[in-house]
């Protein structure tokens, strides 16, 4: 029988998630609260069990993407509300792919959401709150001493992978993935992990039939009922558990 998980001490506190450490030196315990938020924090909203669902969405993806060889820092779901997760030093990036074109790349570039992007495109954001995690690119993040070439160059490789099992996932749930926000680690032997969460809060998904927005794009936009942004995380946990 699995040893029972005990938190010992709140190592960080998120926007939308608190980390602890555990016993084991290597590991920790993820724990997802029920706020949502936008615009790097000043839109803010509670919402009753939002961390559930999140919880339980961001497993299920990463049980996939672990089984198809993609090494992460996820180990396995413990609750309801908490994961046991590799404990890794996180990397100050933000890696976005993009399938078709939307949000800020829409606004910044000028370009009409929804046009598709044929070879996929990788941004690199800097974890900067007093800066505004702004865009970089691999030359800034090399410069700035956060990582290496050759360590950018795996992460590409892991996103790449990473982009193309999860496309055909969701499309088989009927789900386009629009884009994505990932963040990675290095564990104590120093490789590289795939971390962070992947859920309605960090990725674009649109209903494949009709485009409805299955993500947390509403709320930034102005949807304020509760039950609603709600009911659009249970559809996507939902078509997640059809197999
Ligand atoms: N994203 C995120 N956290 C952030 C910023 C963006 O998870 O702090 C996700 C967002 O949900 C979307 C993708 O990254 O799936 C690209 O976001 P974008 O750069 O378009 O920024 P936005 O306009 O959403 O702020």
């Amino acid at each position: 029988m699995r040893s029972r998980i005990i938190k010992n001490k709140l190592l960080l506190e998120g926007k939308t998630k608190k980390i602890y450490t555990t016993k084991n030196t290597f590991e920790v315990l993820i724990q997802y609260k029920d706020s949502i938020t936008a615009f790097n924090g000043l839109k803010k909203k509670f919402i009753q069990d939002k961390g559930i669902l999140n919880n339980e969405i961001t497993t299920l993806i990463f049980k996939f993407i672990n089984y198809c060889g993609i090494k992460t820092h996820f180990i396995r779901k413990i609750n309801n509300r908490e994961q046991l997760c590799h404990k890794v030093d996180m990397i100050p990036l933000e890696f976005v792919v993009r399938n078709i074109v939307a949000g800020s790349m829409s606004k910044r570039l000028g370009i009409k959401e929804g046009i598709q992007i044929l070879n996929p495109i990788f941004e690199v954001f800097y974890k900067n709150d007093k800066l505004k995690d702004p865009l970089i690119n691999d030359h800034h993040a090399v410069f700035l001493e956060i990582i290496s070439y050759e360590e950018l160059n795996t992460i590409y490789s892991i996103l790449s992978n990473m982009n193309n099992i999860l496309k055909k996932y969701f499309l088989d749930k009927n789900i386009i993935l629009v884009d994505f926000k990932i963040e990675f680690g290095k564990n104590h032997k120093n490789e590289i992990l795939l971390s962070d969460e992947i859920s309605p809060d960090t990725c674009r998904f649109w209903d494949k039939k009709t485009m409805k927005k299955l993500d947390k794009d509403p709320f930034r936009i102005g949807l304020k009922k509760k039950e609603e942004i709600l009911d659009i995380y249970m559809e996507i946990l939902k078509r997640l558990n059809v197999s």
